[in-house]
C-alpha cells in the first residue's frame, strides 16, 4: 500500500508555489487552496483511516508539518488548528460524535479551536464562556479571542464551563449568534485567519457537546498536547527554512574579498542555526515517539518539544536575518516572514514562561 503522505510534499509545493509572501501580504490563504488540502485529509493526517482520515503516525505527520512550516507558517497554523480539533474530537467524543465529525474534518471542512478570552490568556482557569444545558439543547455564551483559522472555519470547537466542570462544543460558524471578527494585521502568521469569536446565546443540540463535565484544565491539556507537538514541528520547519536561506546567502554573497561563510563570526550564526535545528528536531522526534507509543510521558514531551523548538526558532530566525543583512529587510522575504512568525511561537500554546512553569513543576515532581 502506498504511504499516505508519499506525494504530499510535491502536492504542497504545487499548491503554495511562490505565493506564501503574497498570502502573508494579503492576510489571506485562498479558499480553494485550503479546501484542496482539507479534502485530501492533509490538514489532520493523523485521523484514523476508519474515520475517513489518512491514519499516519505523529512522527510522519510531524515531518510533513515541518515541511509545510518551512514553506508557509500561516498554512501550518491552519493545519495545527485542524489537527487539534480532530484530536480533541477523537479524545472527548463518543462513537456517534466520531462518526459525525471526524469524516468531515478529514474530508474538506475547516475547523478552529477557541480557548482564549479577553481576560483568560495564559490563565485559562479564568475562562468565563458557558455551555448551559437547556432541555435537549445547550446555549453557548461568551467571547473568544485570537482563534487561529476562525476566519476560514466551518466549525469552531469552543471550550467553556459546563456545570461544575468544562466541555468543548462544536459550534457551526454559521449558527445564529456567532460573530467572527478578523484580527487586523497580526505581526506574524498573517494569513492564518486569526479572529475573535462572539457567542451570543448560540443554541445548539446537546449532541454537539464533547466531554461534558471534565475538569477544565484536564480538557485544555488534552487539546493543547496535540497543538504543542504540531507547533513544535512547525518551528522545526521555520529553522530549516532559515538555515537553507542563510547557508545559500553566506555561500554566494562576498564581502571583504571572500564569501560571508568564510568570515568566522558569520559561520558562528550558521553553526548556531544548525545546532538549533538539530536540537528542535530531536525533541520533536522524541515527543512524536511518545505520542505514537501512547507513553505517559507524552504530555511533558510535547511541552518540552514546544518550549525548545519555539525558542530555537525565534533565535534561529533572528540569526538568519543577521546573516542576510539588508537582503532580509524586504517585507515578504522568507527570512523576514520567519522572523515575525517565529516570535509568535513563543507566545502561543503556552508561552515560553508557562511552558517553563509546567516543566519546573515536572522537575520538582520527579522522584529519583
Ligand atoms: P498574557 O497571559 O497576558 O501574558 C503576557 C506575558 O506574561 C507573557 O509573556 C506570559 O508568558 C507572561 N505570563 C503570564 N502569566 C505568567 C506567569 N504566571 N508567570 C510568568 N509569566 C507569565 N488562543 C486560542 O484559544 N486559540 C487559538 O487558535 C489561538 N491562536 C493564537 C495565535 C496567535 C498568533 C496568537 C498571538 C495567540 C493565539 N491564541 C489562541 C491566544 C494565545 O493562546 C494567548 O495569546 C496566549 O495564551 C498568551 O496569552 P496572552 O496573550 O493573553 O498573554
Amino acid at each position: 500500500m502506498p504511504e499516505p503522505l508519499a506525494d504530499a510534499r510535491e502536492f504542497v509545493d504545487d499548491l503554495i508555489g511562490d505565493r506564501a509572501a503574497e498570502w502573508d501580504r494579503a492576510g489571506l490563504i485562498p479558499d480553494d487552496a485550503l479546501r484542496t488540502l482539507a479534502s485530501r485529509g492533509l490538514l489532520c493526517a493523523e485521523v484514523p483511516q476508519a474515520s475517513g482520515g489518512l491514519g499516519v503516525s505523529s512522527a510522519a505527520n510531524g515531518e510533513f508539518t515541518a515541511y509545510v512550516g518551512s514553506r508557509c507558517s500561516s498554512l501550518r497554523s491552519v493545519m495545527t488548528s485542524q489537527g487539534m480539533a480532530a484530536w480533541t474530537t477523537q479524545r472527548l467524543g463518543n462513537p456517534q460524535q466520531h462518526a459525525e465529525y471526524l469524516p468531515k474534518l478529514a474530508g474538506g471542512q475547516l475547523a478552529a479551536v477557541a480557548f482564549s478570552e479577553p481576560e483568560a490568556g495564559s490563565d485559562l482557569s479564568a475562562m468565563t464562556t458557558t455551555i448551559e444545558p437547556d432541555g435537549d439543547a445547550v446555549v453557548v455564551r461568551g467571547q473568544k479571542v485570537w482563534t487561529t483559522a476562525a476566519q476560514y472555519a466551518d466549525m469552531i470547537l469552543v471550550v467553556g464551563r459546563y456545570g461544575s466542570g468544562a466541555a468543548a462544543v462544536v459550534v457551526p460558524a454559521s449558527a445564529p449568534g456567532v460573530t467572527v471578527t478578523r484580527v487586523p494585521r497580526p505581526s506574524g502568521c498573517r494569513a492564518a485567519g486569526h479572529a475573535d469569536v462572539g457567542l451570543d446565546d448560540v443554541r445548539l443540540p446537546a449532541s454537539a457537546v464533547l466531554g461534558g463535565g471534565q475538569p477544565l484544565m484536564l480538557l485544555v491539556t488534552t487539546a493543547l498536547a496535540y497543538g504543542r507537538i504540531s507547533v513544535a514541528w512547525g518551528c522545526v520547519g521555520i529553522l530549516r527554512a532559515c538555515l537553507d536561506a542563510a547557508r545559500q546567502h553566506a555561500r554566494s554573497r562576498r564581502q571583504f574579498g571572500k564569501p560571508l561563510a568564510q568570515h568566522q563570526l558569520v559561520g558562528r550564526h550558521l553553526a548556531n542555526l544548525l545546532t538549533g535545528e538539530q536540537i528542535a528536531t530531536r525533541m520533536c522526534e522524541h515527543a512524536s515517539r511518545c505520542w505514537d507509543s501512547g507513553s505517559p510521558d507524552m504530555v511533558v514531551a510535547s511541552v518540552l518539544a514546544k518550549q525548545v523548538s519555539a525558542v530555537q526558532a525565534a533565535q534561529g530566525a533572528a540569526a538568519a536575518v543577521q546573516v542576510l543583512g539588508s537582503a532580509a529587510a524586504h517585507e515578504g522575504h522568507a527570512v523576514e516572514r520567519a522572523y515575525r512568525d517565529a516570535k509568535l511561537m513563543e507566545l502561543i500554546e503556552g508561552s515560553t514562561e508557562i511552558c517553563q512553569l509546567i516543566l519546573s513543576d515536572h522537575a520538582v515532581s520527579i522522584t529519583a
